[in-house]
């Protein structure tokens, strides 16, 4: 590790520092061979530097990812030991390089951040087996060389065109649409590393004692989780514990110290044992496991970021001025650190429509493409990049046909969007005369311009939490009611209705953490935090009543599972109300309070609910989540229910019906309101006001103003005792054949 460290602080350029790397490691590792690949454009594994096989073949060996064995390692990102690699069925002989005579082999992956950027190979003429304790070494090996790798210096000139016989070729790649829009511009790669820039040690005992303390704060700050949430019962705790067995585990200390003592800082040693739990979490495929893995990689970041400080993802500076930014997957928060007008579309390997990245992205009319399989293996940095998020496709390295094709589409949309641009002050109402309400679904400031570019009618939703999962510690009241104010200012006397905090779940703040759960989107988040932690909601409700003084407030709570949940946070809100009144401070002309319904436990106490709220909002994500028992973020279940089915059309038809007995003002404000065919569907069974995201008001209005009501509302409720899977077909005919704009 010594020499490998005066070979890195010595001279030369980074080709230079390779060839001695590889004889040295020959040379320790008793190997007659060692050869380095790195991973070039076009998906390529190039022959950068060898000891033992012949020099002619550096720079002209090249093998597929996944072609012979070392494609194979960089393929399945993990290491390969054979005691005879020439009867291997994956062997791939390239005479160039005169291997024929080397029998064995171990080759293990360069990897950094999870993205394989190349393989290290030894060889050997005796059929030898490698030791468990060599595969470690050359697992160190491999990290050095990765930062090597990503400190760049090893990109040739023609590195941007393409690489003889294996031309970076045209690729297209479906995915699914997460938000819409069209988009060209050059690849960003967004690869959570934090940066470790001290890898060798100068003193192990310095080293050591560094992990002791940072696993000591670690454990430290678990605590501090386990006392946060001290209220939230047994199975929390439980949860909890187990987590903090994790940061004791003795197994993983002892793997971590094995690194520092094999000369690595303590940085470098638990980057390492990171990247091998990421190897090995990748081949799990039982859900459970994996979830305990992660787990593991939390508690590495976390122990990573007490070592080196600093935030993981940091504003992104360099990026190309028209960026793709391509990430495995993304928060919201990482999503707003990006600079904005350098950003044209998103694309993720992972992610599913109703998460909140694609919904913040929705906000920001930035087109997301996700679920894309694969994708960080086959795209490189500075790709040219063609989005087209409507039909969740992505051209990679595009040809000039797709590129004309592509900006004639861009060409149509922009006269579809002049044509929604001047239906703006038309009203939203059917060729038979009834009158909708169309609303925005806002979360941040920025948004709030759309009311006027559009036309809406107000804000139908608006996310509180968006403006906290971006912040770094939690907002005063005056913060907030600042925020709150400036909305209400903004909309100008259009309705708004603020929606209480919806944290946890999917909803993460960086500030806040509930602990692990094993099913998030069932656990403790939004208005269950609120009620077992009241002095968070106490403080909003002030700030919204501080807010709304002289002016109607609608406030709104989320995730309610039962009506006496719904009292307590009204009272709240009067007790709030009752406070500031005899501070003698200015009160809201009216408070209306409403509710989220998104829990179906909710639809069986209708009657009781109804006669205490002022008004309802049907929260479609969540609600289909839970009526179809289907998690709203996991990709693989996007297609598997559709919300256009008989099950669900008639659950939201019986909530619209009980509201209209009641006289309960009800609206919807999920994603398919925003939809054209699925918007025809609400107002058939019933919903007259519909929340959207503001890209979404033109296509809707249109639908809207092209509809016979009178003569589709029957065949829509005809289509409600059907035992489809979905009723998508049958309403898209049924809209054909009434000449509806969908
Ligand atoms: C919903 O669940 O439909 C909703 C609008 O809330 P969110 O997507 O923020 O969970
Ligand atoms: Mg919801």
């Amino acid at each position: 590790m010594r020499r490998l460290r005066d070979v890195m602080s010595g001279g030369g350029d980074a080709q230079q520092r390779l060839d001695r790397i590889v004889h040295l490691i020959a040379a320790e590792m008793v190997a007659e061979v060692c050869s380095i690949y790195i991973r070039r454009s076009g998906n390529v594994l190039e022959l950068f530097a060898t000891e033992g096989l012949k020099q002619d073949a550096v720079h002209k060996t090249r093998l597929a990812v996944g072609e012979g064995l070392v494609g194979d390692i960089a393929r399945h990102a993990r290491p390969l030991a054979l005691a005879d690699a020439q009867i291997h069925p994956a062997f791939a002989y390239r005479p160039e390089t005169g291997e024929e005579i080397y029998h064995s082999m171990l080759g293990v992956p360069v990897i950094r951040g999870g993205r394989v950027l190349g393989v290290v190979v030894v060889q050997n003429r005796t059929l030898r087996a490698y030791s468990d304790e060599e595969i470690e070494t050359m697992e160190t090996v491999a990290m050095v060389l990765a930062e090597l790798v990503a400190s760049g210096g090893l990109e040739l000139p023609e590195e941007t065109g393409t690489v003889n016989g294996f031309a970076a070729k045209p690729l297209r790649l479906q995915g699914l649409r997460l938000s819409d829009g069209l988009a060209i511009g050059h690849a960003r790669l967004l690869l959570p590393h934090l940066d470790v820039d001290r890898l060798f040690a100068n003193d192990m005992g310095v080293e050591r004692e560094r992990l002791n303390q940072a696993l000591a704060a670690v454990q430290e700050q678990i605590d501090g989780l386990a006392a946060l949430i001290e209220t939230a019962g047994p199975e929390s705790r439980d949860i909890l514990e187990a987590y903090g067995m994790f940061a004791r585990d003795t197994g993983w200390r002892e793997r971590i110290l094995e690194a520092i003592n094999s000369g690595l800082t303590a940085e470098a040693a638990v980057s390492k044992v990171q990247e091998d739990i990421r190897r090995r979490m990748s081949a799990v495929s039982d859900h459970y496991l994996r979830e305990r893995m992660q787990d593991f990689d939390d508690l590495a970041n976390r122990l990573l970021k007490q070592l080196i400080g600093g935030e993981p993802i940091e504003a992104d500076f360099d990026a190309p001025e028209d960026a793709i930014l391509v990430a495995r997957s993304l928060g919201p928060a990482d999503l707003l650190d990006f600079p904005r007008q350098r950003l044209r579309a998103v694309l993720l390997e992972q992610g599913s429509p109703t998460a909140h990245v694609a919904i913040v992205a929705r906000a920001l009319e930035i087109p997301v493409v996700g679920d894309l399989k694969g994708l960080l293996g086959v795209i490189e940095p500075n790709d040219e990049v063609i989005v087209d998020a409507d039909n969740g496709q992505v051209f990679l390295r595009p040809g000039g046909a797709v590129r004309d094709t592509f900006a004639r589409s861009m060409a149509t949309r922009r006269r579809q969007q002049e044509t929604y641009a001047q239906m703006r002050d038309l009203p939203a109402e059917t060729r038979d005369g009834a009158s909708l309400s169309l609303s925005l679904n806002a979360g941040l400031l920025i948004d709030l311009p759309q009311l006027t570019v559009t036309g809406a009618d107000g804000i139908g939703l608006y996310r509180t939490e968006l403006p906290f999962m971006v912040r770094s510690d939690f907002p005063d009241v005056d913060a907030q009611c600042d925020l709150y104010r400036r909305v209400l200012d903004q909309a100008d006397g259009k309705p708004v209705v603020f929606r209480t905090l919806d944290i946890g779940g999917d909803k993460p703040l960086p500030y806040f953490e509930g602990g692990p759960s094993e099913n998030p989107a069932l656990g403790w988040r939004a208005l269950r935090i609120g009620l077992d932690q009241p002095a968070m909601l106490q403080r909003q409700i002030r700030a919204l009543i501080r807010a709304g003084a002289g002016r109607v407030m609608r406030i709104m709570f989320p995730m309610v599972a039962e009506v006496a949940e719904f009292e307590t946070a009204r009272d709240i809100v009067r007790d709030e109300l009752s406070i500031a009144e005899s501070a003698g401070q200015p009160l809201p002309e009216t408070v209306q309070i409403g509710v989220m319904l998104e829990v179906p436990a909710l639809v069986w106490q209708m009657p009781a609910l109804l006669d205490r709220v002022d008004f309802v909002s049907v929260g479609s994500n969540d609600l289909v989540q839970f009526v179809f028992a289907s998690d709203r973020s996991d990709p693989r279940m996007a297609d598997r229910y559709d919300a256009l089915s008989p099950a669900v059309l008639s659950l939201l038809r019986q909530i619209a019906q009980q509201c209209r007995d009641q006289d309960i003002p009800l609206s919807i404000c999920g994603e398919i309101a925003g939809r054209p065919l699925e918007a025809m569907a609400l107002i058939a069974i019933g919903y007259r006001a519909l929340s959207m995201p503001a890209s979404a008001i033109g296509p809707v209005k249109a639908m809207v103003r092209s509809l016979d009501l009178g003569r589709v509302e029957s065949e829509v409720l005809g289509l409600l005792t059907r035992p489809d899977h979905s009723v998508r077909h049958a309403l898209r005919s049924l809209a054909v054949a009434h000449g509806v704009h969908i």
